[in-house]
């Protein structure tokens, strides 16, 4: 069985969560088995060894168990892309709109250099509006995004088109 297909049947649907008629996907299960928790950070590694990034940046919260694990294995820093109110220290943020009202999400103003070549994760794009948010947050603080990457895609939500839309790589191991 190929590795993506491998994750793909990890991944566990799970209906009409947080709201009725929503399928969550739900990644817990991948990281629980050993195999797939491998198979999937290994897949995230062959594809970004030897391309001289800086930092892996994770988004809040599941964006840091795959990023962090990415970091240490590609020998490189790990800079949380937090939700609004957690970062102790000075912190840019960056608004975004979801379905009812906003979010924001955050960063330290010193997490980044200019001209750090980052790779930003996420477990999952839907509208794609988190990693947008993140994207800008990171290029204002002078950042050179390198690519967008994610577990999961919703196409069919167009979030990962609107992401490649605002000139950023994007990635996703299975939609
Ligand atoms: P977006 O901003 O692209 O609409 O939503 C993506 C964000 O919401 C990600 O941070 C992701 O963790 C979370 N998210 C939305 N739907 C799901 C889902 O079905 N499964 C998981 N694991 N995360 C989701």
């Amino acid at each position: 069985i190929d590795p993506t297909q491998y994750i793909r049947q990890i991944i566990r649907n799970v209906p009409d969560w947080p709201k009725p008629g929503v399928t969550f996907r739900d990644i817990t299960p991948v990281l629980q088995d050993p195999r797939s928790f491998r198979v999937l950070i290994d897949l995230f590694v062959y594809r970004y060894m030897g391309q001289k990034l800086d930092l892996v940046a994770g988004v809040d919260a599941r964006g840091f168990i795959v990023g962090s694990v990415l970091a240490y294995e590609l020998n490189l820093g790990f800079v949380p892309v937090r939700k609004k109110g957690k970062l102790p220290f000075n912190t840019v943020a960056e608004e975004y709109s979801l379905e009812y009202g906003n979010a924001s999400v955050e960063m330290h103003t010193d997490s980044v250099r200019p001209g750090q070549r980052v790779l930003l994760i996420d477990d999952l794009i839907a509208t794609g509006g988190t990693l947008l948010a993140a994207a800008r947050l990171l290029q204002r603080l002078g950042a050179n995004v390198v690519e967008a990457a994610a577990i999961i895609d919703l196409p069919e939500l167009g979030g990962s088109q609107a992401v490649k839309d605002s000139g950023l790589s994007v990635y996703t191991v299975c939609s």
